[in-house]
């Protein structure tokens, strides 16, 4: 398990297996927020790295979408505690197994069903904090449909960072289009990547690959390319 500090407030964990596997720890006051699960192999690193930062324990659980590869620590970090795990609600049905995925032939179940919590609603639909307004983890959701089809990433305003799941990924600093086989629809994903001219986070971090700077540079560039 490599650590490796991202901003103020926010560590990024990862692993490699074939691809980079990367979930991050926000500080808060009230204790640690963990975004993404990863893998199950990921569980023990995650919950020593609770340890040495000092500032646990996880009080809950954020994910980006359902995939089997941001789920599988969820077990094991529940039994340090029992602590809310949301999601967007249009991935429960999909992450519990009654569907598939769009674009996949089967249902998979990736999570226990009953483990996750939808991510309340505001009136115009969109996700917000389970805080409300003043989430006090500091994280904002923004639905970013496309790889999945209740893809959230979440903004840290204070220290300017996008967890943004896949709704990227990235080489050498460079943002690239999530992994196409396991995307649900690509147009919506390429549409969604507009959420960086509302947020021009400074810093993005994806799943699968490095940190990039300034992504909003890159963005006409990346829709000329892949959209
Ligand atoms: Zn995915
Ligand atoms: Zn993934």
């Amino acid at each position: 398990m490599k650590i490796r500090q991202v901003s103020d407030h926010i560590y990024a964990l990862s692993t490699w297996v074939i691809i980079p596997i990367h979930v991050w720890l926000v500080r808060a006051a009230e204790g640690l927020t963990l975004v993404d699960a990863g893998i199950g192999p990921m569980a023990g690193g995650i919950l020593r790295t609770v340890d040495q930062l000092g500032h646990g324990p996880i009080r809950r659980i954020l994910l980006t979408h359902g995939h089997v590869d941001h789920v599988g620590a969820i077990d094991p970090v529940l039994k340090n505690g029992d602590i809310p795990v949301l999601v967007h609600p249009e991935e429960i049905p999909c992450l519990e197994g009654d569907l598939p995925y769009p674009r996949r032939k089967k249902a998979q179940r990736t999570v226990r069903p009953g483990v996750v919590t939808p991510l309340p609603l505001s009136v115009d639909g969109m996700p917000v904090s389970p805080d409300g307004d003043a989430p006090s983890d500091g994280l904002v959701p923004y639905h970013t449909p496309g790889h999945a089809p209740g893809h959230t990433v979440w903004f840290h305003p204070e220290d300017g960072v996008l967890l943004a799941g896949d709704l990227f990924t990235s080489r050498k600093g460079q943002l690239r289009p999530p992994i196409a086989m396991f995307t649900a629809d690509m147009a919506q994903a390429m549409r969604s990547a507009r959420i960086l001219e509302q947020l021009n986070p400074s810093r993005l971090e994806v799943c699968h690959g490095g940190p990039v700077r300034n992504p909003l540079e890159q963005l006409p560039g990346y829709l000329e390319r892949y959209a």
